[in-house]
């Protein structure tokens, strides 16, 4: 019997991506050779609850795990954890790892995501945190524990989020976001606006418009910010979410094209038998002929299993890789919704439900046409906007200033 395939595929990163390609390689009746290789000791976990049900305490580590230890086992791969890629040598077709080790591959799939942004002199600084592994989740709940003044460092998601969980635990919390709004970029003024108010009716302290300079430190302990404009605001901890980096490094030298993540082409193929799949891969959209790279859990899922079908089917019969994006967030009783990218909307048109209620959905468009659909608190509802984000359909909207 022969299967479809390479005889060997070689996946890097143990998380959301790389789980759905091996999975996705299996479903799809892959039965050659997989190694999986992650940097990270635990079994592959979930991270949006980092910042929301594991930093509240509502669960504790075994919930985020996204598959049960025999289910790893089913799959049949070597899965070496604990291993991190340090170097690729795309002729020779093999992978150096930290420990001195070497893995080969026919195919290889790149899906080492992204790692937290820092601000600069902050490393190893006591009571400074970022937020993007369990361990990172668990340092900052315990630092919550101890009710500390927190600056949050970045009105994004992250950020936004961890805000309502400190407040929901009693800290003190101020929040600096470079934006007009928290989650301004995602959401622009009107919605941005909105959760501004939300964050500052459970006392959220906001800087909007605000640079974060410098991290103060006093012992080597942080203990304040200081503002580009001069201004400092003291602080027990301080929370940096100022976004995330592409774990490529390891990929220099090698030939494989790396800029914002690995650059692939449209079918998330990037040459020399290497493929990407999740937050790391910038991938060519082939409804805008230009390269992209998203940052969201689903994505990653859906872009693992599409990196499966295609390495089954070859660089040649290949499909673009072509999906509606998907993400969430929960912040205290609001539950936003996006589909499609509303960053750099140009025009906004609530269509249902109205911002006094705080339960509402909004149609984005860029020059005339849907690029995303916002809800909050109307999940339901909102699943039927996803076809006008899918067929970018014209809307006649008002303008969102
Ligand atoms: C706190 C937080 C909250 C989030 N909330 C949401 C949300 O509400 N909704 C949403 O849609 N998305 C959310 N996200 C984003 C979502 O978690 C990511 O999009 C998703 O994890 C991407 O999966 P990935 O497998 O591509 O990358 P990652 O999850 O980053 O996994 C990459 C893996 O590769 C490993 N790795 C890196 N380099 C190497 C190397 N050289 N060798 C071996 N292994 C390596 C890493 O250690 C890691 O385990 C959140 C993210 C964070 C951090």
């Amino acid at each position: 019997m022969t299967t479809p395939g390479p005889s060997r595929v070689t996946v890097v990163g143990a998380s959301a991506a790389g789980l759905s390609v091996v999975e996705g390689l299996r479903r799809e009746g892959y039965a050659g050779s997989i190694t999986w290789i992650g940097e990270e000791t635990h079994l592959p976990y979930d991270r949006p609850p980092l910042s929301k049900q594991l930093l509240s305490g509502a669960w504790e580590t075994d919930r985020l795990r996204l598959r049960d230890p025999g289910d790893f086992e089913a799959l049949g791969v070597d899965l070496r954890l604990g291993a991190r890629a340090v170097a690729l040598d795309a002729r020779k077709r093999t992978i150096a790892l930290a420990d001195g080790g070497l893995a080969g591959y026919d195919t290889l799939v790149v899906a080492t995501g992204t790692r937290a942004r820092r601000l600069p002199g902050t490393d190893g600084v006591a009571g400074v945190h970022v937020l993007r592994t369990v361990e990172d989740a668990l340092a900052l709940r315990e630092a919550l524990a101890g009710k500390p003044h927190l600056v949050v460092v970045g009105g994004g998601f992250v950020g936004a989020e961890a805000a309502a969980v400190a407040r929901g635990l009693g800290c003190e919390v101020t929040l600096v976001t470079d934006t007009a709004q928290p989650m301004g970029g995602a959401l622009g003024d009107e919605l941005g606006s909105m959760l501004g108010n939300v964050h500052t009716e459970h006392g959220v302290h906001i800087e909007t418009g605000a640079m974060a300079g410098q991290v103060l430190t006093d012992g080597g302990r942080a203990c304040g910010v200081r503002l580009a404009d001069g201004r400092t605001i003291a602080a027990d901890a301080v929370l940096v979410g100022i976004g995330a980096q592409p774990n490529v490094e390891w990929l220099a030298g090698s030939g494989v094209p790396v800029g914002n993540g690995v650059e692939c082409d449209a079918t998330l193929y990037a040459g020399f038998g290497v493929w990407a799949a999740g937050d790391v891969a910038s991938w060519l959209d082939p409804r805008t002929q230009e390269p992209v790279r998203i940052e969201h859990r689903t994505n990653a899922a859906e872009q693992g299993l599409a990196v499966a079908r295609n390495i089954l089917a070859g660089p040649e019969c290949a499909r673009p890789f072509d999906s509606v994006p998907y993400i969430w967030s929960d912040q205290y009783d609001l539950k936003i919704q996006i589909y499609g990218r509303s960053r750099g909307a140009d025009e906004v048109r609530i269509v249902e439900g109205s911002l006094t209620d705080r339960r509402l959905i909004a149609l984005y468009a860029t020059r005339g046409r849907v690029c995303a659909a916002v809800g909050v608190n109307m999940a339901r509802a909102l699943r039927g906007y996803r076809a006008q984000v899918a067929e970018a359909a014209v809307v006649e909207v008002e303008s969102a200033a």
